[in-house]
Order: C-alpha cells, then sequence, then structure tokens
C-alpha cells in the first residue's frame, strides 16, 4: 500500500516541474495527506471483513462436532493470520489517531507504576518462557504523568514488549521510574540486555514501517509501527523519547513525560 502511496507520489512529482520551493512543499503536504487518508480508508474496509472472518473462525472453534486434524491445522493457521492482521491495522488505525490530526489531549492524572505492572502482566507469558530476568525500580506510591491514558498505556506497553520481544532467553530486563531533571516531569526508562540496535538503525527507529535488517531482529514477528506510534504519542504529550544502544550489549529506551502536579514531589 505504501508503495503504491510513494509510486503515486514519485510519478505526480516526476510529472511536474516546480519553479518555487513552496509549491513543492504544498504538494507534498497533499501527498501525505493523501497517503494517510488512503491507509484510514483501506484499514477501516479491511476491519469489517475481518470480524466476519473472527466471527466464522470462533464458531468453527467452538463446533462440538469433531473437526479433522488436518483441517484443524488450516483452522490454527488461519487463526495466527488474521490475528495479524488484526494486529496490523490496529496499528494503523492508531497511527493515525495520534498523527498530526489527532484530536487535541484530554489529560489527566495517569499512574505510570499501574501502567508498567499491566504491561509487565500483558508480557508475563512470554517473559516466564524465555526465562528472563525481571528487575524493578519503581516507588511505592503511585507516579502521576499527565496525559491521556490509553495512549501512555500503548507506550509502556510497546516498550516494555518490545524488551520482551527483542530479549533472548535467560538475559534480563529491567524497568525504572523516578523524578525527571525538572520537577515537573518523569522518566520511565526500560533497559535491557537484548539483541541491541546498530547505530544505522537508531536512526530509522522511530519511522513508520521500518524493521531492523539484523537477522535476530528479523525472527520476530512486528509491523515496524509500535515505535512510529510511541514516539508520536509521547511527542503529542510535550515528552522526550531517548534510545541508546549496541549492538549485541541491549537497549535502553528512556520516555520523558510531563508530571501531574504534585507527583514525585518528595
Ligand atoms: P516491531 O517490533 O513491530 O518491528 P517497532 O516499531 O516496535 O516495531 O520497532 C522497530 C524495530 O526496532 C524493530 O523491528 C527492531 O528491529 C527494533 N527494536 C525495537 N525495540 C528494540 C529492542 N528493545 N531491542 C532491539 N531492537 C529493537
Amino acid at each position: 500500500l505504501l508503495d503504491i502511496g510513494h509510486d503515486l507520489g514519485r510519478a505526480a512529482l516526476n510529472a511536474r516541474t516546480f519553479e518555487h520551493e513552496h509549491e513543492l512543499v504544498t504538494e507534498l503536504q497533499a501527498l501525505d495527506t493523501y497517503k494517510s487518508q488512503l491507509i484510514a480508508t483501506v484499514s477501516h474496509e479491511l476491519k469489517s471483513p475481518l470480524t466476519t472472518v473472527w466471527g466464522h473462525l470462533e464458531m468453527l472453534e467452538s463446533e462440538t462436532l469433531p473437526i479433522a486434524p488436518e483441517a484443524r491445522l488450516s483452522l490454527d493457521a488461519i487463526s495466527r493470520a488474521s490475528r495479524r492482521m488484526s494486529r496490523v491495522i490496529e496499528d494503523l488505525l492508531l497511527l493515525r489517531k495520534v498523527g498530526e490530526t489527532a484530536k487535541p489531549l484530554a489529560p489527566t492524572p495517569v499512574d505510570l507504576v499501574e501502567l508498567v505492572h499491566d504491561a509487565l502482566a500483558m508480557t508475563a507469558l512470554s517473559a516466564q518462557a524465555k526465562q528472563l530476568r525481571i528487575d524493578l525500580d519503581l516507588p511505592s506510591e503511585p507516579v502521576h504523568a499527565r496525559g491521556e491514558a490509553d495512549e501512555l498505556d500503548k507506550v509502556v506497553l510497546n516498550v516494555v514488549s518490545n524488551a520482551v520481544k527483542y530479549t533472548p532467553d535467560g538475559r534480563g530486563i529491567r524497568v525504572v521510574l523516578a523524578p525527571g531533571e525538572r520537577d515537573d516531569q518523569v522518566v520511565l526508562a526500560v533497559h535491557d540486555e537484548g539483541i541491541g540496535i546498530s547505530e544505522a538503525d537508531q536512526e530509522q527507529l522511530f519511522s513508520e514501517f521500518f524493521r531492523s535488517t539484523n537477522p535476530e531482529a528479523v525472527a520476530q514477528p512486528g509491523t515496524g509501527l509500535g515505535l512510529a506510534i510511541v514516539q508520536r504519542i509521547v511527542h503529542r504529550h510535550g515528552g522526550e523519547v531517548a534510545v541508546r544502544s549496541a549492538l549485541g550489549a541491549g537497549s535502553s529506551f528512556t520516555i520523558t513525560l510531563p508530571a501531574h502536579r504534585g507527583a514525585l514531589s518528595s
């Protein structure tokens, strides 16, 4: 889909000459708007047939009649593929939801300690299966950022689940929540002893659809949209996200967010 968008864009640009830079900028902005509308329309259109697929899958899986083993294998494959498709569509819709044309924030106090525990619960099965060591450095009191709970939830979940996904068996992850340099900030840091990210890859890490070509990273399923979503959400909250990493030595993602007044003031 994006390739089609790029090709259309390139064709449109090649077909015209631009006398002034601002004409080119306007044209590029129009193409960008077109691209996000195309993505949104296609995602919406794919969502409803997929809901039908899910409905039928559930019906077949709950069927009391015996299902032949070969048919069971096919059902499992369809189920996995549909789950992956749903994830891509949800991510595409979320990317647009938090993009430049997003609704303004309606911030409330959001407890980051709770979000970290939620994210760890969501990823617990994978972490246990890989026998990862999880080390937590969280205050015993709630730590309130100022923002939208469902968006910050995605941020924490994406960064924690990446740490779990890209850390080999038996190694460790450390999650730290602390006051920022300024007392109106809070900082969440997720360190892992995972496969690490090359310097070249770090430059593109937050771009839509970027996935490292490192074979150890490619082996993991993913859409390349998670960190683009993280960055957009953090920026629209007035925060910052930074990465420090070295190939083979692990990664640290540090997210600075505005604190809700009074958070971590002691
Ligand atoms: P996804 O994980 O779905 O591919 P993301 O946008 O979350 O997409 O991440 C983009 C890429 O950045 C990943 O494909 C992976 O190559 C790399 N990456 C992200 N987090 C980590 C991490 N903690 N350790 C190593 N590589 C990572």
